[in-house]
């Protein structure tokens, strides 16, 4: 309660940070990289915050226990701040609560925001397409490849990076990435594709390099805007979802609702019907035989 007049005032002080969305499998090291990301940027002195959205897990439990690992590293410097979020299960989605956070983290003045999400569905899709620029982990061996494919990441990213490039494969995942984005339907140029070893650091500093290059290029022209549109077009959109659906559900007492979802799910009633009445777009389901 009173997060959003909060985040209403904190509102005009942001637009500046660099957001960033990296995402990829569980297991490829994601977070891992946006530590050897974070080292970089602190060496450049740079001000990073970073926000770990799981969105397969409703509870903070282990969001927490993630942050007290990663914030060891950092713990004593106030130019990186961590965050972790449990998203599953807030009405209004992860994007409304990710994009809260890297608004307040933009308003203190973090240089870089750092969001990291597990690919795994269509919700980091999303979250990615938050950031100004999205980074894509893949590991060696064909299976990640095909099911970030799948996912329809590669669309999405502005930079792939084969991470665990000590392990066997490496080259080849280049080449079937290569592949791949030959396949892709837009029209922007190709992501540049870069391997490293974020255990070691090895290539991190290439990757960083190549993602502040864009970054910059983009902030420095009509991109900039774009940018900042697209992010405030999904923000005006999740929040009027967000506030729609809780208007609308707020329509019927709980019960009525209950009522009238068991005749979906009995298929004496559609979904769309219910929904349409819901929304205010159609009349009463009440007269329609069961
Ligand atoms: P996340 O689930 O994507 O965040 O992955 P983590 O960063 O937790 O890394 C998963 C495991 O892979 C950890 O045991 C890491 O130490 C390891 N790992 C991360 N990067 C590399 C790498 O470049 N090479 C190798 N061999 N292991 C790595």
């Amino acid at each position: 309660p009173g997060s959003r007049q909060l985040l209403r005032e904190l509102y005009p002080h942001t637009g500046r940070a660099r957001i960033v969305g990296v995402t990829g499998n569980p297991g490829c090291g994601k977070s891992t990289l946006v530590d050897a990301l974070v080292r970089g940027y602190r060496k450049a002195e740079r001000r990073v915050g970073v926000v770990a959205v799981d969105p397969s897990s409703p509870f903070s439990g282990g969001a927490i226990l993630g942050d007290r690992i990663r914030m060891q590293r950092h713990a004593v410097d106030p130019g990186v701040f961590i965050r972790s979020l449990a998203t599953r299960g807030h009405l209004g989605g992860i994007s409304r609560s990710t994009d809260d956070v890297v608004s307040v983290l933009d308003a203190m003045g973090f240089d870089v925001v750092i969001v990291e999400t597990v690919g795994v569905g269509q919700a980091e899709v999303e979250i990615v397409e938050t950031a100004h620029l999205a980074i894509v982990v893949v590991v060696p061996g064909l299976g990640d490849e095909v099911q970030a494919m799948k996912a329809g990441i590669l669309e999405v990213a502005d930079l792939l990076c084969v991470n665990k490039a000590d392990r066997p494969g490496a080259e080849r995942a280049v080449q079937d990435l290569q592949q791949m984005l030959t396949l892709r339907t837009d029209s922007r140029p190709p992501p540049p594709i870069l391997e490293t070893v974020a255990v070691s650091g090895k290539g991190v500093e290439e990757l960083r390099a190549a993602l502040d290059a864009r970054l910059e290029a983009g902030a420095g022209s009509g991109l900039w805007q774009e940018w900042q549109e697209r992010r405030a077009r999904r923000r005006v959109e999740e929040l009027l979802r967000e506030s729609l659906t809780r208007r609308a559900l707020g329509r019927m007492p709980e019960q009525e609702l209950g009522a009238r979802i068991a005749r979906v799910a009995r298929r004496e009633l559609d979904p769309f019907t219910l929904a349409e009445e819901l929304a205010g777009l159609a009349p009463s389901t009440d007269g329609v035989r069961g």
